[in-house]
């Protein structure tokens, strides 16, 4: 077995990128949220990442050789509160924002996190609509919150689960959490109303994949909606291989010979997951049975109608998930500046966003265990200081 390289770049004090000052006003059409990028992809989905810090050592996210006893967080300081979090949502649905996921790190280790979803339950787009509020969890401490969180307003919840087998869980997890107690989050969620649950599962070849059947049949029937992820060579420090990435398409191959499948249409622009329903006897979706869907990151890029922008824990703004760099809001915030001048950097920023780094990776070298994809790359931030 080839061995495994771990760089180590903290990018979080790189220099952010300035946050363009704008002497003019904007014209009526971007104030109303109709911004579009260098793309002509709108601005619909912010994702939120309200702590850096989590629970668990994913070996693909946070590796627990990187991320020890001695590796930095964030200090509470350099935290945005929720005030400023609150007021930066409610001048990105202005823009154009309909859906907020709060994630991390672990969000639920966010202390008093129910009080910033109940100030976020009350923003309303132009036309007076609630917002699509969501939020990701490695669902440790659902059981225990699940009830405060729907009582502050949370619509949904997405649960990471990569595996029912405890041994393959744990390996996973790395800090021997097992599966039992996501399983009763999941339960404790479902009983309170926070539907339609979605349950990821990151799929790595050789490690997990002989998970994806049961976790299939485990959740048939069930209501909640299991999505299988490739592997994504996110951040620096998990040591990405393309050899470990299992196409969606394997996945799906693998699941026909068993669970009969067929193919959805995709429910929303921007959609992440191509979704695929479990077929009755006829050959027709049976919703009885439910759907699966499958993010095909790596194999099959989705840049084309990509219309997610990040916060991270300090307030940077980052464009892509493998972005760099990000542009500072927290100093803008923090500096005094106006509802309307915050307004129009935000637009400023999306209207020059060209990324497009799933449909690029394919031009990279690709990575071998000599040349793996931390140094052929661009650097990038890390997943848990950014969010899923
Ligand atoms: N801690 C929460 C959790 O695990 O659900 C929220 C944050 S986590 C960064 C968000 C999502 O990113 C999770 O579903 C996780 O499985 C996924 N993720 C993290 N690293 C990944 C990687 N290298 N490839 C694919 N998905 C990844
Ligand atoms: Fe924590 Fe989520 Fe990253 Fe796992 S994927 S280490 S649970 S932030
Ligand atoms: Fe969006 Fe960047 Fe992912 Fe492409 S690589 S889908 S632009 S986040």
């Amino acid at each position: 077995m080839s061995e495994r390289v771990i760089p180590l770049i903290d990018q979080r004090h790189l220099a952010p990128k300035s946050v363009p000052v704008l002497t003019t006003a904007l014209p009526k059409l971007q104030v109303l949220g109709q911004v579009q990028d260098r793309l002509n992809r709108p601005l619909r989905d912010l994702r939120i990442s309200v702590t850096d810090r989590c629970n668990f050592r994913c070996s693909y996210c946070m590796p627990k050789e990187v991320f020890d006893s001695n590796y930095t967080y964030l200090p509470q300081t350099a935290l945005l509160s929720f005030e400023e979090i609150t007021r930066l949502a409610r001048l990105f649905v202005v823009q154009g924002v309909r859906k907020i996921r709060l994630t991390g790190g672990e969000p639920l280790l966010r202390k008093n996190i129910e009080v910033l979803i109940e100030q976020l339950a009350q923003l309303r787009t132009p036309d007076g609509v609630p917002l699509d509020l969501t939020l990701t969890t490695n669902g440790s401490l659902l059981k225990r919150k699940a009830q405060a969180l729907k009582d502050a307003g949370l619509q949904r919840i997405t649960v990471s689960l990569d595996g029912l087998d405890d041994a393959v869980f744990k390996r996973m997890n790395d800090v021997d959490f097992p599966v039992a107690d996501v399983l009763e989050g999941l339960e404790a969620a479902q009983a309170v109303g926070l539907g339609p649950i979605k349950v990821n599962m990151v799929v790595k070849r050789g490690t997990n994949d002989d998970q994806i059947l049961p976790m299939a049949r485990h959740f048939l029937g069930s209501g909640m909606v299991l999505r299988f992820i490739e592997y994504m060579d996110v951040g620096a420090t998990n040591g990405w291989r393309m050899d470990e990435v299992l196409p969606s398409a394997e996945v799906v191959q693998h699941l026909q010979t068993q669970l009969p499948l067929v193919p959805l249409e995709a429910s929303a622009a921007g959609e992440t997951a191509q979704r695929w329903g479990y077929a009755n006897a006829q050959g027709q979706h049976d919703h009885a049975l439910g759907e699966i869907g499958v993010i095909s990151s790596v194999t099959q890029a989705f840049c084309g109608d990509c219309n997610r922008a990040r916060l991270s824990t300090e307030g940077q703004l980052y464009l892509c998930l493998f972005a760099s760099q990000g542009h500072d809001l927290r100093s803008l915030l923090r500096t005094g500046a106006s509802d309307e001048l915050i307004q129009a950097s935000i637009s400023g920023i999306w209207a020059q966003r060209d990324d497009r780094y799933s449909q690029l990776r394919s031009q990279l070298p690709p990575a071998t265990s000599e040349n793996p994809a931390a140094t052929t790359a661009p650097r990038r931030v890390e997943m848990s200081y950014i969010g899923g």
